[in-house]
C-alpha cells in the first residue's frame, strides 16, 4: 500500500467482529487501532487523530450516537457506523448527527473496503482544496456544477430547478449516503423535512432523465429506509 497508510480507529465491543475488522484491515495495509468502548475510542481519537473512525452503535458504556456527536464537536474526520439490521432508526439518527456512512451487520469485507475508500476520498477532497470541486464524471454522466450543465454521453440533460438542486446536493456528496431528512432540508427547507413523498416524486423524475433503466438505477441508489446515495463508481457494462 502507500507509504503512509490511513489510520483507522475501530470502536466495537463484539470481539469476533473487532478481530475480523482488525485482521482484515491490517491485511489490506491500513494501520488499525482497535478499542472496545466509547470512552476509550474518544480518548484514542483525541490523543492520536485517526484518518477515519468505524464505530459500533451498541457499545457497553455509551451509545454509539454519543460517540458520533462528541467527535463532531471537534472534528470532520469520516465516521462509519456499524449497526444491526433492525436498528434502522439509529442509523438515520447517526447520519443526521454527522456520521458519513453506515454498514449493516453482518457485512462483507468488500463492502467495508468500498465504503472506506469512498469516505477517505471524500475526506481528502474536502481537505485538499478549500475550493470546492465543480466538475464530476461518473459512468456516462458529466456534471458541471459551475456551468450548471449535465451531459449523458453527448446529450445534454435539462432539469427543472428542483431537480437540479436535488442532483447537485447529491453530487457534492458523491458516494456518501444522505438521509431523507438531510435532502429535504437542503432542497426544500426545514419546514419540509417530514415530507418524504417530495423526494420519491423528484427522484423518480431524475432517474427517468439520468438512468438507462429506472428499474435498475445505477446512479441514484436507494438506501432502503435511510435515504439515497449518488454512486461515485458504476460498473461498466
Ligand atoms: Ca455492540
Amino acid at each position: 500500500m502507500q507509504e503512509n497508510p490511513p489510520r483507522i480507529l475501530v470502536i466495537e465491543d463484539d470481539k469476533p467482529i473487532l478481530n475480523f475488522l482488525k485482521s482484515s484491515l491490517l491485511n489490506k495495509g491500513y494501520k488499525v487501532v482497535a478499542v472496545e468502548s466509547g470512552e476509550e475510542g474518544l480518548s484514542q481519537a483525541a490523543q492520536n487523530v485517526p484518518d477515519i473512525v468505524i464505530t459500533d452503535l451498541g457499545l457497553p458504556d455509551m451509545d454509539g450516537l454519543e460517540v458520533v456527536s462528541r467527535l463532531r464537536e471537534w472534528t470532520d474526520l469520516p465516521i462509519i457506523v456499524l449497526s444491526a439490521r433492525e436498528k434502522e432508526k439509529d442509523k438515520v439518527e447517526a447520519l443526521d448527527k454527522g456520521a458519513d456512512d453506515y454498514l449493516t451487520k453482518p457485512f462483507g469485507l468488500n463492502e467495508l473496503l468500498a465504503r472506506l475508500r469512498v469516505s477517505l476520498r471524500h475526506a481528502t477532497r474536502m481537505k485538499g482544496n478549500s475550493q470546492e470541486k465543480t466538475e464530476y464524471e461518473v459512468g456516462d454522466l458529466k456534471i458541471d456544477l459551475a456551468a450548471r450543465r449535465i451531459f449523458k454521453g453527448d446529450e445534454e440533460i435539462h432539469l427543472t430547478a428542483i431537480e437540479y438542486k436535488l442532483l447537485s446536493t447529491m453530487v457534492r456528496h458523491m458516494g456518501k449516503v444522505l438521509t431523507q431528512r438531510y435532502l429535504l432540508n437542503e432542497v426544500w427547507g426545514p419546514e419540509c423535512v417530514e415530507h418524504p413523498q417530495y423526494l420519491r416524486v423528484y427522484m423518480a423524475s431524475l432517474r427517468r432523465k439520468l438512468e438507462d433503466d429506472t428499474s435498475r438505477p445505477k446512479y441514484i441508489i436507494t438506501e432502503q429506509g435511510i435515504g439515497y446515495r449518488f454512486a461515485d463508481e458504476v460498473d461498466e457494462e
